[in-house]
């Protein structure tokens, strides 16, 4: 099934600013939202503009699908990854309000996220491509990432240093209030998030200057990120608390890892697959040979008589397992190169040789 595009989904064009993107994503999802709109196909609608929205308000995520579009954001982003950190905490404390949706966004679409109160940090998301040497032997990699910190100067507040903070006066200082409603004979009561002082239970009289009354600053930050000996394309690596900051927690950061496919060395679960010529003279003969490994050179024992594409196995030369560490094999493949051109010397003695070799071979074929 291909996909709408994200911005036609929410009926914005591709330059709308996070607050147009907001206000669209609001609007459908009054409409649409299935505790509110019966008809067969709304929660499908829902979470289509729900898809839509976690993926354009989010920074990060909307520069890589402006980037790669559907298919290319789809590789890196599963559906979970895709409602990770997003922030619906708003929405959900809209929905609420006016009774219906009790149960989180992951609920909705069929997996729990975790469903935090309060400033946490969004998670991040980012990847790293390393080669197949790398995942074999782990690496240590630099990143640079840009997220949200708490400001310096008001460590998160909002408030100048110094300055006034009041308790709000609506909710006394507890965030929440009790909204109590009837429908028909009944009587909800449920509770929201205060509108006066959207949760915070405070009212700030001046803004702190250094961040404008927003309490978060964007930064650019190189981490150090370890990838484990064994690592497979595809994984990602979590660093807890390396994610945005908020003043209860961090998020995490969320490495994808991609490892780059090898010319020489093709890997297969923990075992690595390589091929190595021989001469038919070796072949023939027998030799002891060096093959390349992931981690260096081993030799390698050829019997008298080894046909061409008979495969041996190095024991312990492969990928170690990312969680026991033991380690796969190296499979060698021999390919019994013919020589393309020969001396004089060289096709008398290879005459001979065939002489000497037939005699007597077809005997028994031939009826002689
Ligand atoms: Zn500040
Ligand atoms: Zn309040």
């Amino acid at each position: 099934m291909s996909k709408r595009d994200y911005y036609e989904v929410l009926g914005v064009d591709k330059g709308a600013s996070a607050s147009q993107i907001k206000k669209a994503y609001r609007k459908l999802a009054l409409k649409y939202h299935p505790d509110k709109n019966p008809d067969k196909g709304a929660e499908e609608k829902f979470k289509e503009i729900s898809e839509a929205y976690a993926v354009l308000s989010d920074e990060q995520k909307k520069s890589q699908y402006d980037q790669f579009g559907h298919a290319g954001f789809e590789q890196r982003y599963s559906q979970e990854d895709i409602f990770r950190g997003a922030d619906f905490s708003s929405f959900e404390d809209i929905f609420e309000q006016m009774g219906f949706g009790g149960g989180g966004f992951g609920d909705l679409f069929g997996f729990g996220g975790r469903r935090r109160r309060g400033d946490y940090g969004a998670d991040l998301q980012t990847s790293i491509r390393i080669n197949l040497k790398e995942a074999a032997a782990g690496a240590k990699k630099t990143i640079r990432i840009r997220r949200r910190v708490l400001c310096d100067s008001c460590r998160g507040s909002r408030a100048e240093p110094g300055s006034d903070i009041k308790t709000c006066s609506q909710c006394r200082g507890r965030g929440r209030v009790v909204v109590h409603r009837r429908l028909g004979a009944m009587a909800f009561q449920t509770a929201g998030t205060c509108p006066s002082c959207r949760g915070e239970g405070r009212t700030i009289s001046t803004p702190c200057k250094t961040c404008h009354g927003k309490g978060k600053v964007e930064k650019t930050d190189e981490i150090s990120v370890d990838v484990p000996a064994g690592i497979a394309n595809g994984m990602s690596i979590r660093l807890p608390n390396a994610g945005e900051e908020g003043l209860k927690g961090s998020g995490d950061l969320y490495v994808h890892v991609e490892v780059e496919a090898d010319k020489n060395f093709k890997r297969s679960g923990n075992d690595i697959y390589i091929e190595s010529p021989v001469s038919f003279v070796q072949a023939a003969l027998g030799d002891k040979i060096t093959v390349p490994t992931l981690f260096g050179e081993a030799e390698l024992n050829i019997p008298a008589g080894t046909q061409s594409h008979t495969v041996f196995r190095l024991r312990g030369e492969g990928i170690p397992n990312v969680h026991t560490g033991h380690k796969g094999d190296e499979m060698v493949r021999v390919i019994v190169s013919i020589p393309k051109r020969l001396s004089g010397k060289q096709k008398k003695l290879l005459k001979d040789f065939e002489k000497e070799g037939s005699k007597g071979l077809f005997d028994g074929i031939l009826g002689k």
